[in-house]
């Protein structure tokens, strides 16, 4: 049963400050924060800057300034990811103890070479479903005394998500409660359509995905509101939720902020920054006119 059912409702807003927030961050926020009010729980923001080779505490500053302005501040001191990573490596251990992990040694150019390679002699290569192709058999398959040398001498490595036995051993019926249509809806998750996902690198000691779920957790919260474009993340997500034994939120993925071409916005695209916005004058409620609420 969701957790909503069981504890009072907490909501997050999840930025991450490796750029300005846009037009879409605030349709988020806004939705975030009346979900929680018209619920009668907690608004919580949570800065999602694990990724320390694009996070910087001055766009930190500036997004919470951002939320600040919109009345959008959080509820209780805001979470920060780089405060936690002892709790990331703790789940991401776990998952080793648990033999779903396998150290993983390619390069990003050597499997976009294999990629090409394969696509060049009319093979496509699986695709996940943001569009990137697939991490390769390779890693996964090395016999284990190769894996012991290559460790013992230092290699470079990630560590992965064997997805076929984590799916296997998390058994059926996966799959999230998802509200963004309006009514309540059971979705059937496809955990292995993303492959063996990354669970740390070398140099950032969660991924995302690992690193939502032990937050999400921690935090406590019953609802993850945020934009369509993580609705097929939700499935990995829920994998390993049930792999580590967390609970499980409900989910509604919003509709997207567009520009003039009919794209998602990016944080490059300086029109649509809230702090350019607030510069031309457009006020708190204007803002909320502009993503149509
Ligand atoms: N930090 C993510 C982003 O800025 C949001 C993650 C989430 O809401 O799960 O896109």
């Amino acid at each position: 049963m969701p957790n909503s059912h069981r504890q009072s409702a907490k909501f997050r807003f999840a930025p991450s400050p490796n750029g300005e927030l846009h037009l879409g961050h605030a349709l988020s926020a806004f939705l975030n924060h009346d979900m929680a009010r018209e619920a009668g729980g907690a608004y919580l923001v949570r800065i999602e800057n694990i990724d320390q080779t694009r996070c910087t505490p001055a766009l930190e500053r500036a997004l919470l300034d951002d939320l600040a302005w919109l009345g959008l501040s959080s509820d209780a001191p805001e979470r920060r990811q780089s405060d936690h990573l002892s709790e990331y490596q703790a789940a991401l251990q776990e998952l080793e103890r648990l033999g779903l992990t396998y150290p993983a040694f390619m390069t990003r150019g050597e499997v976009k070479a294999l990629v090409a390679h394969s696509e060049r002699a009319g093979n496509p290569w699986p695709r996940d479903p943001d569009g990137a192709p697939l991490y390769p058999d390779l890693d996964r398959l090395r016999p284990p005394a190769e894996r012991a040398r290559r460790l013992d001498a230092g290699e470079r490595h990630a560590i992965r998500l064997d997805m076929a036995k984590a799916v296997a051993a998390a058994g059926a019926g996966l799959g999230w409660t998802e509200t963004g249509s309006g009514e309540d809806r059971w979705i059937t998750a496809d955990p292995l359509a993303w492959g063996d996902i990354v669970l740390s690198r070398s140099d950032a000691p969660g991924s995302y995905q690992l690193c939502v779920i032990v937050d999400d957790a921690a935090q406590e919260i019953t609802h993850v509101v945020r934009g369509l474009d993580l609705y097929h993340a939700t499935a990995v997500q829920r994998l390993l939720q049930v792999l580590l034994g967390l609970p499980e939120p409900v989910y509604h993925h919003h509709r997207l902020v567009l520009d003039d071409k009919g794209e998602k916005l990016s944080k490059s695209n300086r029109s649509t920054a809230l702090a350019t916005l607030r510069r031309e004058g457009f006020s708190p409620s204007d803002i909320r006119g502009l993503v149509s609420l």
